[in-house]
């Protein structure tokens, strides 16, 4: 079907990319976590020492790299991400590549440029695409959209754990200041804020699993299919 997309929008670490992962592989859907495109940018920003706020240096520095999201299931995120051919592993996740990326992401060249990327991949087929402003932006028309969201305490438990996982001892406090003001500057810039759409079913995981709330997902999907 052409408009067969998941949009699932929510603020940062409430489980988008984990739910989104496994609803695709349940659904037969392409999975499109964007966030890993705007920390794509934020990462090249870093690299070649482009500031975060040029935003005309930063749209010529795109033009000149290759991003591209390679499903992988064996992947912890479900896919990764080649940049002019070369794997990332876990870097677009480090503390420095998060700490930029909601400034680049609040600039409208930036997101111009991504949105027409994500509307091109929604162009091929069903997917469930994952981000802040895919119910009200990216895919407006999309058949089924959530909104997820978690308690900050919560969230900025699951992010620590990700980043112990990896050896990277942060303490709470500063991972949780860390969310809290990327859920700021996301909800507050100017385009395209974190929002719900208004047709958005929420979901507050703080008290569940992520395959409870895929269960929950997939409820709605097959009552709206009813
Ligand atoms: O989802 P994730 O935490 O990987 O997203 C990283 C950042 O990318 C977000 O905090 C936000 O600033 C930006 N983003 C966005 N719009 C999207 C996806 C991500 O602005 N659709």
């Amino acid at each position: 079907m052409a408009n067969d997309h998941v949009a699932i929008d929510g603020t940062t670490s409430a489980g988008k990319t984990t739910v989104s992962q496994r609803l695709a592989m349940v659904t037969g859907h392409l999975y499109l976590d964007t966030g890993a495109m705007y920390r794509s940018v934020a990462y090249l920003a870093l690299k070649n020492g482009v500031d975060l706020d040029n935003e005309s240096g930063l749209v010529t520095m795109l033009a000149h790299h290759k991003i591209v999201i390679v499903p992988d299931s064996g992947a912890a995120a479900g896919y990764r991400v080649l940049l002019d051919g070369h794997g990332t592993g876990d870097r677009l996740f480090d503390p420095d590549v998060a700490a930029a990326v909601s400034t680049v992401a609040a600039l409208p060249a930036i997101r111009h440029e991504l949105v027409e990327r994500q509307r091109r991949i929604a162009a091929e087929g069903p997917v469930v695409m994952a981000g802040r402003d895919i119910g009200t932006v990216v895919l407006p028309d999309a058949r089924h959209k959530f909104f997820l969201t978690a308690s900050i305490d919560e969230r900025a438990r699951r992010r620590q754990a990700e980043f112990q996982e990896r050896g990277i001892d942060i303490p709470f406090d500063e991972v949780r200041a860390q969310i809290a003001e990327r859920d700021r500057l996301d909800s507050t810039r100017a385009a395209s804020p974190l929002r719900a759409a208004p047709d958005a079913i929420t979901i507050d995981s703080t008290e569940l699993e992520a395959d409870e709330v895929v269960a929950q997902m997939r409820a709605v999907m097959a009552a709206a299919a009813t």
